[in-house]
């Protein structure tokens, strides 16, 4: 999936202060420590997790119901349970029932195990009687009811929707069937807004069980039959546990290890009125008539929200879809059409053909509406672009980047793309900015539509999710991830592949300073207490905690940290490995990577690439290296790099660093750079006595941050003041965001930032402008925040004093260099912010030309915002750009216009444009996050926004569930700007009277940490910046 907010990032401030403080909870119980304290369990109850080096056991016994043998078991089960219910914040345990798996036979136990037994017992039943004294018992009244009997605590298994006991009790399913193939048919009906659905599902029996469970969410089940082998099928009632969504059928005999079974279920649903499972959009087509369409969106977990299914990446099966439709309509699914029938009904029946490959069901999706398309033959591969009729010339761009695409990872990966189409579909309703659902991937119209004279700042956009979203057809949909906690498998390569399939196939796209962008990006998060690994040890079970996966350290921080591998291996093993992994197919943990690209070692001495990652993806955040020189001798040191209020904080924690360096003698060309593995604590380093400086990081491709102590930055500062192009461009970017980073950690002043800065007078390049500028407005928008209008006046004077030449110099005419477009619009959106005249001016300008034109002068792309932000200043521009949003339908311009709406100061119009958004209609409820930030840079909308999110935030999530990434995007932009103690307070209390509402979520965490580093920061250098500025 591609996050919708990537074509804001490079306006949208990068956090300056993230932040951090809430240790985390330690290990509940960890019971796996001795495996004799339990007696083995059924094979059917082992769940394969995460980790490939452990098992979780999940449901703790087959025929438990009324067993009462398993004491302790289901005393620990029923701890566990209410501990993974109780617990005030995600534990970072796995499970209470985490070990390894028994074996059968019983060993004798040592007599430290024994003692390790005994103790464990005890624990076990002290914990649970206090619990049992604790009120609220989150299950069943018949399984609180046993404990307060003399009878020993039996399994709590939760009630049915029917009041009869539900035969399992875990989030996870069991492991003892799977599903080999899904017939699914359909009716749908776009009047009424529902279907009706029957779903064959054929499957295996693994081990010997009495049940099977399976997902179904908010579906009504109206018949169910069930037929083992060639038995008759029999009708079987299937019994449903809402709150985990899941539905089971219960059996009075074992289904045999080997038997194969068919379970048929028929339904009803209304069509969903959210962004997720099969839901209804709308849209007004040319003539102002309203048009109704059906579309899917199942990642991560909303496929059991269409059809009854094993809703887990890791039960991958074919899929044979059939539609039933109106007439005047087309079908989509992931396969192409087999044939259409005429049912006596006058409806018509789409068939398509079965899938020839396993997938996961979060890949399925189905589309009715009725859109047109472009197509094109790639290799063996009909590739198609699918959007509204009216918006069909819009489509070719996307086709032709498609196209260029499908034979560049075809080729790359040495492995064809395997299904005969591919369709790609702009949906007009539609949150995410894409989905890469297998031979049919969706895209929100602002993703995939570009005219053909369009900004090349447009097409780099529309490239980059094209891009990101073929690469996961390789990653995602032929090799998945076992289970959400490694999703960064998917989207960590998805995002590396959107960089480097382009920088390669689309040189003129110069998509290199957005990867640099990216790494800082994921760094900003990374760096506070409430990250988490890239791969994913503590538990990801509940939907938010998987809905929370999807954030910038399993997108960014996963690309970053592949970009820092293939540039440390020798060439060809990163390629050769990578396809050793595809080959694997089906599912995967982080360890079949490393394994894979050991495998494909070219030379015999070398770094175990599984010792080195493991470093990086088993624990969060990433290092510091601090370097200080004697002449020839290079100490480097590195610590985790952990923002925090709090200087108690510590942690061990250690990497694996392929440290690389250049030095004076030579700089900027690749063949200079040298590269030492830093494993320890610290380690020596020798150069040559007459080396003068070094730069370490060369062109920051690894994920560390450098200090190089007084004398050595004093040293860089001087060689760039002597001569700029001593460093590559993004060396440059990234001595000054490390410098930036440094003043958040307290290790450098405010003085020494500024001091570097010095040399940005004569810098002209993009990258590290860039960066500068926006290091600098994040620290204005702060003061800002904070009314500290001197120091926002001086700031405006030292902005405009360094840059304020170039900012002058930029021409507003058509320009094709992308570089050059990303530099011109972020010095003019800087300058036009800042009131400077000559932007304001210019803007106008260019505003007026386009509405006496009628619209046909068009404004260059890069600069649409910068002028309709102008314009928006005045009453008149705003009402003049409400009425050309309304008729627009040209969608990357309708976005830059919402976004000048959005940054008005009037307070009234404020509330109406959140109001609008919330209701939909005239402005999209999907558009509400780029709303809510845009409204959030500026000083009015800051605070309305905020008491906006906490009135309405029960209509908010129903739109943008709990955990989702609309609702991280909303925490964040709302309260990170804040940085005084009121606001800490204000922030901490709602979020924490929300209770399963929301308080649970990390970016919760993380707005807290955020502001606390705010206040610190303020703290810290408002002294330091009044001396300075
Ligand atoms: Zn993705």
């Amino acid at each position: 999936m591609e996050d919708p907010f990537d074509s804001e990032r490079a306006s949208l401030p990068r956090n300056m202060i993230e932040n951090s403080m809430f240790e985390e909870e330690p290990d509940v119980v960890d019971l796996a420590k001795d495996s004799t304290a339990f007696p083995a369990l059924e094979p059917d109850e082992v769940v394969y997790e995460p980790h490939c080096s452990r098992l979780l056991v999940r449901g703790l016994g087959e025929n438990d119901l009324d067993d009462e043998e398993d004491d302790y078991e289901s005393s620990a089960r029923l701890l566990g349970m209410s501990f993974m219910n109780r617990s005030s914040t995600h534990s970072p345990s796995s499970s209470p029932y985490n070990r390894q798996a028994p074996p059968r036979s019983c060993s004798r136990p040592s007599a430290r195990m024994l003692v390790v037994g005994v103790f464990i017992l005890v624990l076990v039943a002290s914990m649970a009687m206090v619990l049992y004294f604790l009120p609220g018992c989150t299950f069943t009244k018949a399984g609180c009811g046993k404990a307060n009997s003399s009878t020993p605590m039996e399994p709590a298994y939760p009630n049915s929707a029917n009041g009869d006991l539900f035969p399992w009790n875990e989030l996870r399913l069991p492991a003892s069937v799977r599903p080999v193939n899904y017939d699914l048919s359909l009716t749908l009906n776009l009047t009424s807004m529902t279907f009706t659905g029957r779903t064959v599902i054929n499957m295996t029996i693994q081990h010997n069980t009495k049940r099977i469970v399976l997902h179904s969410s908010e579906l009504i089940i109206t018949k169910a039959t069930f037929q083992v082998g060639e038995d008759k099928s029999v009708e079987v009632k299937v019994l449903e546990y809402k709150p985990w969504q899941q539905i089971a059928v219960s059996f009075p005999e074992d289904l045999k290890a080997g038997q194969v079974c068919v379970l048929t279920l028929d339904y009803t649903a209304n069509l969903s009125h959210t962004y997720d499972g099969f839901y209804n959009s709308s849209y007004n087509d040319k003539t102002g008539a309203k048009r109704v369409l059906a579309a899917t969106q199942f990642e991560p977990q909303a496929a059991r929200k269409a059809f009854p299914c094993f809703d887990e990446p890791a039960f991958k099966a074919t899929f044979l879809v059939r539609i039933t439709r109106e007439p005047g309509y087309i079908t989509l699914s992931n396969m192409p059409q087999a044939k259409t029938t005429t049912l006596p009904s006058g409806l018509l029946e789409d068939e398509f053909e079965q899938t020839s490959v396993n997938m996961s069901t979060y890949l399925v999706a189905f589309i009715v509406a009725n859109f047109t398309s472009v197509t094109r033959n790639v290799s063996n591969t009909l590739v198609s672009v699918y959007s509204v009729p009216e918006k069909k010339e819009h489509t070719h761009y996307a086709l032709d980047t498609a196209s260029k695409l499908l034979q560049f990872y075809n080729t790359f990966f040495e492995i064809d793309y395997p299904l005969r189409k591919l369709d790609l579909v702009a949906i007009p309703d539609f949150l995410a900015g894409a989905m890469e659902n297998w031979g049919l991937i969706t895209f929100r119209e602002t993703s995939l539509l570009v005219g053909n004279q369009s900004s090349p700042l447009d097409k780099q956009l529309i490239a980059n999710v094209v891009a990101h979203e073929l690469a996961h057809q390789w990653f995602g949909n032929l090799v998945t991830m076992r289970w959400w906690n490694d999703l960064w498998l998917n989207e960590g390569f998805a995002t590396y592949w959107q960089y480097t399939s382009l920088m390669t196939e689309f040189p003129q796209l110069e998509l290199g300073n957005s990867f640099l962008g990216v790494r800082f990006k994921a760094m900003a998060k990374d760096s506070v207490n409430s990250s988490h690994p890239v791969s994913e040890s503590s538990q990801v079970t509940t939907p938010e905690q998987v809905s929370e996966m999807f954030d910038s350290v399993t997108y960014e921080k996963g690309a970053s940290l592949l970009l820092m591998l293939n540039s440390t291996l020798p060439d060809g093993q990163f390629r050769k490995g990578l396809i050793n992994y595809l080959n694997k197919g089906s599912n995967t943990v982080t360890e079949d990577l490393w394994n894979s690209l050991t495998q494909a070692q070219v030379l015999p001495q070398q770094e175990s690439v599984s010792d080195m990652m493991r470093t990086w993806t088993l624990q969060k955040g990433f290092p510091l290296v601090t370097v200080s020189r004697k002449a020839g001798q290079v100490t480097l040191t590195q610590e985790h790099f952990l923002l925090s209020a709090d200087n108690a904080t510590y942690t061990s924690s250690l990497w694996h660093i392929p440290v690389t360096y250049v030095n004076d003698s030579c700089s900027s060309a690749p063949s200079c750079r040298q590269i030492f593995h830093l494993r320890n604590k610290t380690a020596t380093l020798k150069v040559s006595d007459s080396v003068k400086w070094l730069k370490l990081n060369y062109m920051n491709t690894g994920f560390y941050i450098v200090h190089y102590g007084d004398e050595g930055w004093a040293t860089l500062i001087d060689a760039l003041k002597t001569d700029v192009n001593t460093l590559t461009p993004h060396d440059r970017a990234s001595l000054i965001h490390n410098i930036f980073a440094l003043s958040r950690l307290g290790r450098v002043s405010f003085r020494q930032v500024l001091s570097l800065l010095d040399y940005a007078t004569n810098e002209t390049e993009t990258a590290p402008l860039t960066e500068a500028l926006s290091q600098l407005s994040s620290v204005y928008r702060l003061l800002n925040k904070r009314q500290e209008l001197r120091l926002v006046a001086r700031m405006k004077a030292y902005v405009c004093s360094h840059f304020g030449q170039l900012m002058d110099s930029q021409d507003w005419g058509e320009e094709e260099s992308v570089s050059r477009l990303e530099l011109r619009s972020a010095l003019l959106e800087m300058a036009c912010s800042l009131g400077r005249q000559n932007c304001t001016d210019q803007a106008m300008a260019l505003y007026d030309q386009w509405t006496n034109s009628n619209q046909t002068k068009q404004i260059p792309g890069d600069l649409q915002r910068v002028v309709f932000s102008v314009a928006a200043k005045s009453d008149l521009g705003w009402r003049s750009l409400m009425e050309a949003y309304s008729s627009s339908t040209y969608d990357s311009e309708k976005r830059k216009i919402l976004q000048a709406l959005a940054s008005t100061q009037d307070p009234q119009i404020i509330v109406w444009i959140l109001s609008a958004g919330l209701e939909g209609g005239i402005i999209q409820t999907q558009e509400l996050p780029l709303v809510i930030s845009t409204m959030s840079d500026g000083f009015a909308g800051h605070l309305f926004v905020w008491d906006f999110v906490k009135e309405n935030w029960d209509r908010i999530i129903e739109k943008f569930p709990v955990g989702s990434y609309p609702i991280q995007s909303i925490i964040k932009s709302t309260t990170s700007q804040f940085s005084t103690q009121t606001h800490l307070e204000e922030v901490q209390g709602f979020f924490s009277s929300l209770k399963e509402r929301g308080s649970q979520m990390r970016s919760v965490q993380e707005a807290l940490e955020t502001i606390e580093l705010n206040q610190l920061w303020m703290d810290r250098n408002l002294p330091t910046l009044r001396h300075w500025l």
